[in-house]
C-alpha cells in the first residue's frame, strides 16, 4: 500500500512517523515538502527575540530516519482526489491513500502596505529577518497587528507583545516605548477565560495596550499609521504583522476546497473523496491552525490508515482537544488545554504560567524531533523554547 503525505510540518511528520513506527519497511510511505527543513512555529519568535540561531532552529528533513518513509523534497503542482494523482516538480505519483497535510500559505501582499512598510513574523523569512531589525530598532511605538482571521497559533500575537515588553525593557528602551496589541476577537483566547483573563492581566501590568475585536486593514507609509477595520488609526514606528492566511492554491485549484479550507469530517478527517483525509491548518475542521491539533489529527488518520492495513475495523475518531504553550516571557510558560467538539462550545483551561512549564514546553520540542526525525536531539540545547531571561 502507497501512502502519500503532501506537506512535512506538524501533521504530515507526526503521520509519517506513526505508520513507520507500526509498520515499517511493510508499508511504502512518500512524505513530499518543497521545503528542506522543518522549523517550528514557536522557534520563530526563538530567532526573532535572539533566543535561538537560524541555523539552529532548521531540522533537515534529510536526517529522517524512518524505515518505510521515503521524503522527497518538490513542490506539488496539481492533486487529483478522484484518482488520487500528484504531480510534482520531481514527477506523478499515484496513491492507495492520500492525505493533505500542505498548511496554510501567507499572503503579506494582501494587506495594503505591508510590505513596504511593516514586517510580518509568521513566514520563516519574515521572522528571522527580523531580528536584526529588533536588534537596531531604537524604541518607539510598536504596534503587533492580526489582518485577518482565521490565523495560525491564536496565542501567538499576544506572545509576541509580551516578549516586545521583554525585549525593550533588557535593552533599556521601554520607558520610552509603547506596545499595542491588534486582535480581531474580543479576548485573546476565546476558549479559554482563564487564559485570557491572565493575558489581559498580563497586558496591563507592562503597559501593553488591548485592541481587541479589531484587525489591521491597511498600512499608510506615507504617515505610518495603520488604519483599523473600525475606521480608527494606530501610528507606529515598528509594525509587526499577521498577514492573510489561505490554502495553498494547489488545493484551491484541486477542487477540494469550500469557501477557501478544506471540508473535512470532523470525528473521521476524511474528505468529501474517498481514501482523500486532510489534516491541520488546510482544513477547515473547526480547531484552531495551531501544531497540536494537527498533530491530534494525524495520530487519528494514522490509527484509521493502520487499521485499514491491519484489516481491523476503523474506529479512530478525533476528540478535538490540543494542549498548547502560552509564553508570558521572562522564562514563564503557561500550559493551556482546550476541546473544541462539533456543535458544542469549545472548553478550556489554563495552568501556570511558571518556570516549570518552560522547561515543559523545551521537551515537547524535543520529544517531537525524536519521534519525527529518529535520533537524539535536544532542542533546549538548540536554544529552542527558551526565553530572555536565559540569554
Ligand atoms: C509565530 C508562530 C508561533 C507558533 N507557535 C505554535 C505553538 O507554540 N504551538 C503550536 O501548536 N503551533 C504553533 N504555531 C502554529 C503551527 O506552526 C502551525 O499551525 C502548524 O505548523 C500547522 O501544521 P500543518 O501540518 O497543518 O502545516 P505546516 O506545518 O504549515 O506544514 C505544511 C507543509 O506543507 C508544505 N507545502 C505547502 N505547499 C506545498 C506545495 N505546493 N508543495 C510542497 N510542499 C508544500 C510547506 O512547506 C509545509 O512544510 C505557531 C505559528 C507561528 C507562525
Amino acid at each position: 500500500m502507497r501512502i502519500l503525505v503532501l506537506g512535512a510540518g506538524f501533521g504530515g511528520l507526526e503521520l509519517s512517523s506513526r505508520l513507520s513506527d507500526e509498520f515499517g519497511n511493510s508499508v511504502e510511505v512518500v512524505l513530499i515538502d518543497r521545503g528542506e527543513a522543518f522549523v517550528f512555529g514557536f522557534a520563530k519568535l526563538d530567532v526573532m527575540f535572539g533566543r535561538a540561531d537560524a541555523s539552529a532552529v532548521r531540522h533537515a528533513y534529510r536526517d529522517i530516519v524512518k524505515p518505510g518513509v521515503r521524503f522527497v523534497q518538490t513542490t506539488v503542482r496539481s492533486i487529483d482526489p478522484v484518482a488520487k494523482r500528484v504531480v510534482t516538480d520531481a514527477g506523478s505519483l499515484d496513491a492507495d491513500i492520500l492525505v493533505v497535510a500542505l498548511g496554510a500559505d501567507l499572503d503579506p501582499a494582501a494587506t495594503p502596505g505591508l510590505v513596504e512598510a511593516g514586517h510580518e513574523f509568521y513566514t520563516i523569512a519574515g521572522a528571522f529577518a527580523l531580528r536584526e531589525v529588533l536588534d537596531g530598532f531604537a524604541g518607539g511605538r510598536v504596534v503587533v497587528g492580526v489582518t485577518s482571521a482565521p490565523f495560525k497559533c491564536p496565542p501567538a500575537p499576544s506572545e509576541t507583545a509580551l516578549l516586545m515588553h521583554d525585549h525593550l525593557t533588557h535593552r533599556g528602551l521601554r520607558a520610552h516605548s509603547e506596545i499595542s496589541l491588534v486582535m480581531p476577537m474580543g479576548v485573546p483566547i476565546p476558549p479559554s477565560p482563564a487564559a485570557s483573563e491572565a493575558l489581559l492581566t498580563a497586558f496591563g501590568e507592562r503597559g501593553i495596550d488591548w485592541y481587541g475585536d479589531r484587525a489591521v486593514r491597511e498600512l499608510d507609509p506615507a504617515r505610518n499609521v495603520a488604519i483599523l477595520s473600525d475606521g480608527s488609526e494606530l501610528a507606529y514606528d515598528l509594525f509587526l504583522g499577521i498577514p492573510v492566511h489561505q490554502a495553498p492554491a494547489v488545493v484551491v485549484e484541486s477542487g477540494l476546497t469550500v469557501d477557501g479550507w478544506i471540508p473535512v469530517d470532523s470525528l473521521t478527517l476524511e474528505t468529501a473523496f474517498p481514501g482523500v483525509y486532510a489534516i491541520g491548518d488546510v482544513t477547515s475542521v473547526g480547531t484552531p491552525k495551531a501544531g497540536v491539533f494537527s498533530e491530534g489529527q494525524a495520530i487519528v488518520v494514522a490509527d484509521r490508515i493502520g487499521a485499514l492495513v491491519r484489516g481491523d475495523a476503523v474506529s479512530a475518531e478525533y476528540g478535538g482537544r490540543g494542549m498548547c504553550y502560552l509564553d508570558f516571557g521572562n522564562d514563564e510558560v503557561a500550559k493551556v488545554d482546550v476541546t473544541f467538539l462539533k456543535g458544542e462550545r469549545p472548553v478550556g483551561d489554563m495552568q501556570g504560567p511558571s518556570h516549570a512549564f518552560a522547561d515543559d514546553k523545551a521537551e515537547f520540542g524535543s520529544s517531537r524531533l525524536r519521534r519525527w526525525f529518529g535520533a537524539e536531539r535536544d532542542s533546549r540545547r538548540r536554544g529552542e523554547g527558551l526565553t530572555l531571561r536565559r540569554r
